[in-house]
C-alpha cells in the first residue's frame, strides 16, 4: 500500500519519525508554523525505553570547552518559555549548579572560565564552603568547585507527555508503527505501508545507527546506568533546597539530580559505554547500579543510609566529540542524532531552528554547524515564529 500525502496546506506535510523529546520539539515547530505534522512512533510517548524519559534532565550553562551549546543554551531557555505558554504550566524547577572537581581535570576550569566570559553569575567554593553549604555533600577530595545559581531540572515525563497530549489537540497525527526504512521523503513501515512527505525528518534516538546504516561508526547506542534513591527523613528539608551536582571528570565522575518535585534523587555518570542496543532490555544489573553508587558514595556521605528506589539502563547515542548532527541523507530527508547524552534541554530550540530551515532553503546549510556547536545561529534561523 502506497500512501501519498500531499501538499494541502501552505508550508506542506511534515513526517516526523520519533515522538521522543526531538521529535515532538520538531513537530511543535513545524506545526506552528503552519506545517501538516504527522509523528510516526512504535510506542506511545512517553516511550519508557526512549532516550527522553524517565523523571527528569538537566539544563545549565557549565559546557566545558563547548561554549557554542553554553551560548546555546540561553535560546533554549527562550524557547523552552514558548513551550511552557502552549502547554499552559513550566515542567521546570531551578535549582541552581554545584559544578567539582578532585583536581587535575580540563572540565571545570574550562566552564568557569567559559561561563564568566558569557557574564554568568558563580561563587567559586573551597572544599568547607561546598560542605557548609550543602550538608549531604563532603567537600573531602574537592579542589575546585563553584556554585552558578541558573541551571535545574527539566521535567522530562510530564514534558514529553504534555508535549504529545498538545500537538494531539492542534491536529497532529500520531501513528503508531515500526518504521524499517528511510528513502527520499518517504518511511515504509513493518506492514509494508510506505509514507512519503514533502519532508521527513528522523529523530529516532538511540535506534538511528539501526535504522540508518550510514550513520554507524558516527553515531553509537551506548547503554548508561542510572540509580535513583530517597534521602534519610533527617536530611529531607535540606536536600530540597539541592542543587544539580557536576562531576564530570572522564575518570570516576558522575552527575546527581536532586529531588525536585516529588522525584526521586538521580545518580548517573557521563562516561560512555559504547557498548549494548537500543533494541536491549532496560534492567541494570546490581553490579551495574553498585558501580554508580561507589562513584556517589565518594560525595555524600552515609550513602547506605539512603533507600535504593531502583536502578535502570538508558541508551545514549554519542557522537565521538558530542556534536549533534542534523544531517540531510537524501532530498527533503533530514536525521537528527548524535545527541551524546546531552541533548534533552536543546530539544524546543532545535526543533525551532530545524523548522525554520525545512522552510526557507537558504539557512538550511547553516544548521549543520550550529546543531554542532561549531558556529553561531545564522540570521534567521532561530527565528520564534
Ligand atoms: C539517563 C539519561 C540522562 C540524560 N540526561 C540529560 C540531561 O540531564 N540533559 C540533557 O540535555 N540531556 C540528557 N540526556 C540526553 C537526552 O535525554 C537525549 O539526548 C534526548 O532525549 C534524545 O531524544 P530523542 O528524541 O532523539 O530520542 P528518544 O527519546 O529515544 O526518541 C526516539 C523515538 O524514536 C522511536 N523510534 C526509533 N526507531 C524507530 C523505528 N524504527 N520505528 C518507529 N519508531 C522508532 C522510539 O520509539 C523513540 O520513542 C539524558 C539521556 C539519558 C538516557
Amino acid at each position: 500500500m502506497r500512501v501519498q500525502y500531499g501538499s494541502m496546506e501552505q508550508r506542506g506535510y511534515a513526517l516526523v519519525l520519533g515522538a521522543g523529546i526531538i521529535g515532538l520539539s520538531t513537530a511543535w515547530a513545524l506545526q506552528r508554523r503552519g506545517w501538516t505534522v504527522r509523528v510516526v512512533d512504535q510506542a506511545t510517548p512517553p516511550n519508557p525505553a526512549g532516550a527522553s524519559v524517565d523523571h527528569h534532565r538537566l539544563i545549565r550553562h557549565a559546557y566545558g570547552a563547548q561554549q557554542g551549546y553554553m551560548r546555546m543554551v540561553d535560546d533554549a531557555y527562550a524557547a523552552w518559555d514558548r513551550v511552557w505558554a502552549d502547554l499552559g504550566e513550566a515542567h521546570y524547577e531551578e535549582t541552581g549548579v554545584l559544578a567539582l572537581d578532585e583536581g587535575g581535570g580540563a572540565w571545570l576550569p574550562a566552564s568557569r572560565e567559559a561561563m564568566r566570559g558569557h557574564g554568568l553569575a558563580m561563587d567559586e567554593l573551597t572544599p568547607d564552603q561546598v560542605a557548609g553549604r550543602f550538608p549531604f555533600f563532603t567537600g573531602q577530595g574537592v579542589a575546585e568547585a563553584f556554585f552558578a545559581p541558573r541551571g535545574g531540572v527539566l521535567l522530562a515525563e510530564p514534558i514529553v507527555a504534555g508535549l504529545a497530549d498538545h500537538l494531539a489537540r492542534r491536529g497532529v497525527e500520531f501513528i503508531r508503527a515500526t518504521v524499517t526504512d528511510v528513502r527520499e521523503r518517504r518511511l515504509t513501515l513493518a506492514d509494508g505501508t510506505a509514507l512519503t512527505a514533502d519532508k521527513v525528518i528522523v529523530c529516532a534516538g538511540p535506534w538511528a545507527p539501526r535504522l540508518l546504516p550510514g550513520l554507524k561508526g558516527r553515531v553509537t547506542a551506548s547503554r548508561q546506568i542510572i540509580v535513583r534513591l530517597e534521602a534519610p527523613a533527617e536530611l529531607a528539608e535540606a536536600w530540597a533546597r539541592a542543587p544539580m551536582l557536576l562531576d564530570l571528570a572522564h575518570e570516576g565522575g558522575f552527575y546527581m539530580v536532586p529531588p525536585v518535585r516529588g522525584t526521586p534523587i538521580k545518580v548517573g555518570d557521563h562516561s560512555f559505554s559504547l557498548t549494548g542496543d537500543a533494541e536491549d532490555d532496560r534492567n541494570a544489573s546490581s553490579q551495574e547500579a553498585e558501580t554508580i553508587l561507589a562513584l556517589a558514595a565518594r560525595r555524600i556521605p552515609g550513602l547506605d543510609r539512603y533507600r535504593r528506589l531502583g536502578a535502570r539502563a538508558c541508551y545514549y547515542d554519542v557522537e565521538p566529540a558530542e556534536e549533534f548532527l542534523a544531517e540531510t541523507v537524501a532530498p527533503g530527508t533530514l536525521v537528527l542524532s548524535g545527541f551524546s547524552g546531552h541533548g534533552f534541554k536543546f530539544g524546543p530550540v532545535l526543533g525551532e531552528a530545524v523548522a525554520n530551515a525545512l522552510g526557507d532553503t537558504a539557512l538550511m546549510p547553516y544548521l549543520p554547524g550550529w546543531a554542532a556547536g561549531r558556529e553561531s545561529a545564522a540570521p534567521g534561523l532561530l527565528r520564534a515564529d
